[in-house]
């Protein structure tokens, strides 16, 4: 049940009411018309996780209750109903971005990789690496992180230990409402909490952000204290996993991997290489509206492009993420050094690239 925040709870015990800014008007019938029916749903999440009326079922979400209470919060944090840019960004690095910014706002790019030998991460170990830095400086109390079992199925895992985030480290390029594991992390209690998601998702989570300075409910997202931030070009729906168990046994694969234009399957003999234009049927219909490809909003945002195998791309946005960042360094949990220009450029050009294709 959502609580009012105390300052409207006080305006409204004096007036007897409280005016709601117009777009909290709004209630899950709008996003249904606007978002869902239209197909532009990335199923990130963010809905559900704050809001308990809302489940996601049949990979879409429902209202499964029978009123809607219009509390407005689902249509105004949804990253695919209105994007309030320059307010997000003006909140978070003082300033908005100009359109030559394609990568969005940021304070430094790198190359960097893990120097722990335990990280078998997706490319260079990074995200898992600052996590884990962070949970051990007491920086976070828990990560917010998208795992799987060995059929590969993406989960959702609110984690505190260390081993338990080596074991989430890898992609898992099926679409999954992650930011539903922030809901589990505030209800049981935590304070300090890191999560990695897609650029959708961050998008998602920075709406609720500034969102809650202007709506009347206490959504507990001020506990949300570090984003990192995934590049992502597209995802796909389980349909991928399904078509992927036709030519090898899902619980033998290792990884998977896309590079260039195929998906690469590693199971236990050679690498399976799939065109990603025979997944194209796969791909989530929400994704071909973004225009996010390197996770704009995020404190940190990493990728593979750019880098040299086995090395991520980072890019580092916030005062607080460079903080952690630098902290991850100095403290030897990572190794870095500066992207060079060709890697730069070749991140800009995907970036410009999902902008146009969008
Ligand atoms: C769907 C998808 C598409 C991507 N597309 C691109 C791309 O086009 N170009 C590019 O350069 N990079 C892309 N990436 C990012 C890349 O695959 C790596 O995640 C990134 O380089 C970080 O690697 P790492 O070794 O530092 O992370 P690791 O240390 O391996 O940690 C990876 C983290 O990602 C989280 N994660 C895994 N799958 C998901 C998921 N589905 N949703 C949310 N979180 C997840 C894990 O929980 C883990 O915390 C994509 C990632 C995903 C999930």
């Amino acid at each position: 049940m959502l609580e009012l925040r105390e300052e409207m709870g006080t305006e409204i015990k004096k007036q007897g009411y409280v005016r709601l800014p117009a777009f909290l008007e709004r209630g899950f019938s709008d996003l249904k018309r606007e978002v869902i029916a239209k197909r532009i749903c990335s199923i990130c999440g963010t809905c559900a996780a704050f809001c308990d009326k809302i489940a996601i079922e049949d990979s879409e979400p429902k209202f499964v209750e029978e009123y809607d209470t219009i509390c407005g919060l689902c249509y105004t944090f949804c990253p695919r109903t209105f994007m309030p840019l320059a307010a997000i960004e003006q909140s978070l690095f003082g300033r908005s971005s100009t359109g030559d910014e394609v990568l969005g706002i940021y304070r430094g790019c790198y190359e960097a990789r893990t120097r722990s030998s335990d990280i078998k991460g997706q490319d260079g170990g990074v995200v898992t690496s600052i996590l884990t830095y962070a949970l051990e400086t007491q920086a976070i109390d828990c990560a917010v992180v998208t795992a799987s079992n060995r059929d590969w199925r993406p989960e959702v895992k609110v984690v505190r230990d260390t081993e338990a985030l080596k074991q989430s480290a890898g992609t898992r390029y099926t679409l999954c409402p992650s930011v539903m594991g922030v809901r589990e992390a505030l209800d049981a209690g935590y304070n300090d909490i890191a999560f990695v998601g897609l650029p959708c998702q961050i998008q998602g989570l920075r709406k609720a952000e500034i969102g809650a300075m202007k709506q009347p409910y206490e959504v507990g997202i001020e506990r949300v204290k570090l984003l990192i931030g995934l590049f992502c070009t597209k995802n796909y729906t389980d349909g991928l996993l399904e078509f992927v168990a036709e030519r090898v046994p899902i619980e033998q694969v290792r990884k998977f991997d896309i590079k260039g234009k195929e998906l690469l399957v590693y199971g236990e003999g050679d690498v399976v290489s799939i065109p990603l234009s025979d997944l194209d049927v796969f791909v989530g219909e929400g994704c071909r509206v973004c225009r996010d490809f390197s996770a704009d909003l995020a404190d940190i945002s990493v990728g593979a492009v750019g880098s040299a195998d086995g090395w991520s791309t980072v890019i580092v946005r916030t005062e607080r993420g460079e903080k952690l960042f630098k902290g991850a360094y100095e403290s030897g949990y990572i190794e870095v050094k500066d992207i060079k220009k060709k890697g730069l450029e070749l991140v800009k050009k995907l970036a410009t690239k999902k902008r146009t294709q969008a």
